[in-house]
């Protein structure tokens, strides 16, 4: 990720910054990395860090006394599933530890169905209720998300189901008709919490950080429709919560 203020020829000693501007084409064929290798600096960064699976749990067992009104650890991404056996294997030890955990997914992957024993709440993302649709948007259908929740909502009540509304994609009034379908179709118990998010641009800047087009265009979510949501989903028995 580029920082523009402080992008200076000096940041690569390979000649890929120019005018205040990084030629990622040098970077992708670039061994070294010296930029984020070499001598400190603040132009260009690598936006991870790896850690092992004995010093993230070390760091939860260490962060106890935080853990106050049945807290505990929430694995998110990015999209935990990318990264399955070792958020298995993590989960495991930390429900050795008796720590309680949460895990955030978009619920894409059906070997999610396997981390169930050791997950003890469930924030799944339901992106849209039409598998082409999904499909079409995201690049699967929500078949597995379907199949996942159901898996969650059987083995427990601490399923948190939440929809990101999106402008033009799914926040049109005829759309919150279909949501109730699709989420009766796979809860399996009747006290499921739902929370829905307006789209918003907080992870703007990153693109631009990561030498990206941000193609979204510009349209807020307004009150009045995510109150129509929370309405549709409250007369057909759901609850809706704001986290
Ligand atoms: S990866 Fe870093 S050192 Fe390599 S070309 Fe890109 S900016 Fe330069």
């Amino acid at each position: 990720m580029t920082d523009k203020e402080w992008l200076y020829e000096g940041c690569c000693e390979k000649g890929a910054v120019r005018d205040g501007t990084l030629d990622r084409s040098l970077c992708s064929v670039c061994e070294e990395k010296g930029c984020v290798t070499g001598n400190r600096q603040r132009g260009i960064r690598l936006s991870c860090r790896e850690y092992e699976i004995d010093d993230i749990a070390a760091e939860c067992e260490r962060s106890k006394p935080l853990y106050f009104d049945n807290g505990g650890v929430t694995l998110t991404g990015g999209e935990i599933s990318v990264q399955l056996e070792a958020v298995g294997e993590l989960l495991k030890r930390l429900k050795q530890s008796s720590i309680s955990c949460a895990v955030e997914t978009n619920g894409s992957n059906i070997g999610l169905a396997e981390l169930i024993p050791f997950v003890d709440h469930w924030i799944i993302d339901v992106k849209h209720y039409d598998a082409e649709v999904h499909k079409k948007w995201v690049g699967v259908s929500n078949s597995v998300t379907g199949k996942v929740l159901q898996k969650a909502t059987e083995a427990t009540e601490n399923v948190l189901i939440r929809v990101p509304l999106i402008p033009g994609f799914n926040a049109g009034k005829e759309d919150a008709s279909g949501f109730v379908s699709f989420i009766r179709q796979h809860v399996c118990r009747d006290n499921i919490k739902i929370e829905f998010l307006p789209y918003h641009e907080f992870g703007k800047a990153k693109w631009e950080q990561c030498g990206l087009a941000y193609k979204m265009p510009a349209q807020k979510i307004p009150k009045e429709t995510v109150d129509f949501f929370e309405k549709t989903m409250t007369e057909n028995g759901f609850t809706c919560i704001h986290t």
